[in-house]
């Protein structure tokens, strides 16, 4: 149980983000959203997830990609929250494209969000986690941190990068209450996962669950894209104190993408 802890979890009104939240919120945890969105739908999210879980849940719209606000997301979490003691970076954005074809400023956008968000809001929360000694930071990557992909080097440069800012800071923090580790997922099935079945069920006439069987089969053994709760559920886990010696790690959770 996570009562008393205070959790920010980026890009959380939509995909991952949101199961993470709602995991969280189960174990009693005090959450503050951000994301992008309609905002009446993020209050009915966020007075959805209060309501079930009876916990406070507060929103921020930080722009992730901007510094001062990826920054600020923690400074607006400890004025309303008094203290953050569990940070998930989630948010994430990618671009597919051959290097050659790569715009320069979408290479930008996607280190910007992706990696340098994360060092914003690692650096604006660790000097409170080490008053407490005690806090948990997860950073959501990808199987794109552990492996290389093609036509997609913004997300693969951002997602290693990320495993490597995840273990620097797990090695700072070693002697101290405070964890650092990196979660790799493969294919996870959320709306865009969804969405490129549908259209392969369309184009070929097979069923739905064949599709989506098929688009996770091309790199994962199981053939069935991840959970977006089971992901939350490994970090529910990276926050209790059973995983409180797991420091700098990379988990996959991948269907078996990176045993082959
Ligand atoms: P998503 O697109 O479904 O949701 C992204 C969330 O981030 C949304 O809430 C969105 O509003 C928010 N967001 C986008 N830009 C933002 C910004 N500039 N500032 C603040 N919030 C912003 O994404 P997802 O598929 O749930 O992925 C979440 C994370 O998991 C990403 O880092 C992604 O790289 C990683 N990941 C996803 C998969 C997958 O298959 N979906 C696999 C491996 C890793």
């Amino acid at each position: 149980m996570l009562e008393g802890k205070v959790a920010v979890i980026t890009g959380s009104t939509d995909g991952i983000g949101l199961a993470i939240a709602r995991v969280l919120a189960s174990r009693k945890a005090s959450i503050m959203l951000n994301g992008f969105g309609d905002a009446a739908h993020i209050e009915a999210l966020r007075r959805e997830l209060a309501r079930e879980h009876g916990v406070t849940v507060a929103y921020g719209a930080a722009d992730l990609s901007i510094g001062s606000e990826a920054a600020g997301l923690i400074k607006d979490a400890t004025r309303e929250f008094g203290h953050v003691d569990i940070l998930v970076n989630n948010a994430g954005t990618q671009h597919k494209s051959p290097i050659e074809e790569h715009p320069p400023e979408k290479w930008d956008a996607v280190l910007a969000l992706n990696l340098s968000a994360a060092f914003h809001t690692i650096r604006s929360v660790l000097p409170q986690m080490r008053e407490r000694n005690w806090g948990r930071i997860v950073n959501i990557a990808s199987i794109y941190g552990l492996a290389g992909g093609s036509d997609r080097s913004s997300y693969v440069a951002s997602k290693h990068g990320l495993v490597g800012l995840s273990k620097a800071v797990a090695l700072e923090t070693a002697a101290s209450g405070i964890t650092c580790n990196a979660v790799c997922p493969g294919h996870v099935s959320t709306r865009i996962f969804y969405k490129i079945a549908k259209d392969l069920a369309q184009r070929d006439n097979i069923s739905r669950e064949e599709a989506q069987r098929r688009v996770a089969a091309r790199d994962m053994p199981s053939g069935r894209a991840v959970a977006p709760e089971q992901v939350a559920e490994l970090v529910a886990f990276l926050c209790s104190a059973a995983a409180s010696e797991i420091r700098g790690a990379a988990l996959s959770m991948d269907g078996g993408w990176l045993a082959r």
